[in-house]
């Protein structure tokens, strides 16, 4: 089988999501927005998808180059020939657009097999828990405004199943944010509607000071929290040293710092986390987050994968020390996150009433496609 082509269609859809000024997303008003979808195709007429596509122009001069006439089964070479591409093209061939080639690579693969991806990596589990993972704080009326919305969301979170929650707290724009008192304050609001034995984990603003870091853990620590994430520029590994070295409390990353397994690798060595992370979108793909994977696990230690979607999904149920949890969201109170996106026809996390998400059985990625929308949907 040879790869012939890459294209990628754009298609309108109505979102309920708006990005303040720093690019965080909060419930807003109906408006049209475009999504695109990648597709590789082939000389046996096997295609493979991925939605969420870098622009036709980067995928067409950038990657189509390097991989038309390649067989789609060679991913490692495929993906290490786009990565060492990636150092004279550092403005342009991101790790994302490595992911997005990867993960179309990988649905290929389980579609041409008639194998969902986790059976194709040599699958651990078919359902994962989930956390709720809230969307960061707002100042929307009965949203996520103060520590008491957190513990109204988190009550409902409990009943609808999820065994633990995750706050994403204030962040600029927002009037006040950050503030490590307030981040405190909506933690301990949580911990008291969730119960003492609950997991409960914290993803604050990202750019604290050591000092504030420090405080925000010793919080944490008398809140009996499970982790806490980038509280700091993940930059400065030095700073999570030093942090793991004054904290009990369990120290989850690096998540957005670039370097792929490498970074991950020298973390670990460094005694800069307690749990690694990384999801495809900040690897580069399924290929790399698999690494990461087994690296964590030849050190004893569990990888918490950043994000939901399908290929983190997949990785989930194909690990050895697995990770714990499925990141499902973000959540807000007036998102309703049940309702698969329109271009799907269901739900690539549907959840249980435990908290247990379910792995689709579909062959590739295992994404049920509404084909009729996207193309009735398309924009030229
Ligand atoms: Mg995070």
């Amino acid at each position: 089988m040879k790869i012939t082509d890459l294209s990628v269609r754009r298609f309108r859809y109505i979102s309920n999501t708006v990005r303040d000024s720093e690019g965080h997303g909060h419930p807003g008003p109906d408006h049209e927005a475009v999504q695109s979808v990648l597709t590789i195709h082939t000389d046996e007429g096997v295609e493979g998808y991925f939605f969420g596509s870098p622009p036709q122009d980067l995928i067409s001069s950038l990657v189509k180059p390097y991989i038309t006439g390649e067989d789609p089964f060679y991913r490692e070479r495929i993906w290490h020939n786009l990565k060492e591409r990636q150092r004279l093209n550092m403005a342009t061939m991101s790790d994302r657009l490595l992911n997005a080639v990867d993960l179309a690579l990988w649905d290929l693969a389980g579609r041409a097999l008639n194998l969902p991806v986790h059976k194709l990596l040599g699958a651990t589990r078919d359902k994962v828990p989930a956390y709720a993972s809230t969307m960061c704080g707002d100042d929307i009326e009965g949203g996520l405004g103060t520590p008491e919305d957190y513990a109204n969301f988190a009550a409902w979170c409990i009943e609808r199943g999820y065994p633990a929650f995750k706050l994403h707290t204030w962040q600029p724009p927002y009037e006040g944010a950050p503030d490590v008192k307030q981040d405190i304050a909506a933690c301990a609001a949580v911990r008291e509607v969730y119960g003492p034995d609950a997991h409960l984990m914290l993803d604050p603003y990202h750019y604290y000071s050591r000092l504030e870091a420090l405080y925000l853990a010793k919080g944490l620590e008398k809140l009996d929290y499970y982790w806490m994430e980038e509280p700091m520029d993940e930059h400065s590994m030095s700073s999570y040293v030093w942090l793991c070295e004054q904290t009990s409390l369990p120290i989850c990353g690096p998540e957005t710092a670039e370097g792929k397994m490498y970074t991950r690798a020298e973390w670990i060595k460094a005694g800069a986390c307690d749990l690694v992370r990384g999801g495809v979108g900040d690897l580069g793909g399924l290929t790399p987050l698999m690494k990461v994977a087994h690296l964590a696990e030849s050190f004893g230690m569990r990888m918490e994968v950043h994000g939901g979607g399908p290929g983190n999904f997949h990785a989930l149920c194909a690990m050895g020390i697995p990770g714990q949890y499925y990141e499902r969201g973000l959540l807000h109170p007036f998102i309703d996150y049940e309702q698969p996106s329109p271009w799907l026809n269901r739900l690539d996390d549907p959840m249980d009433e435990e908290g247990f998400v379910h792995i689709s059985q579909l062959p590739g990625l295992g994404q049920d496609i509404n084909w009729e929308y996207i193309e009735a949907n398309l924009v030229e």
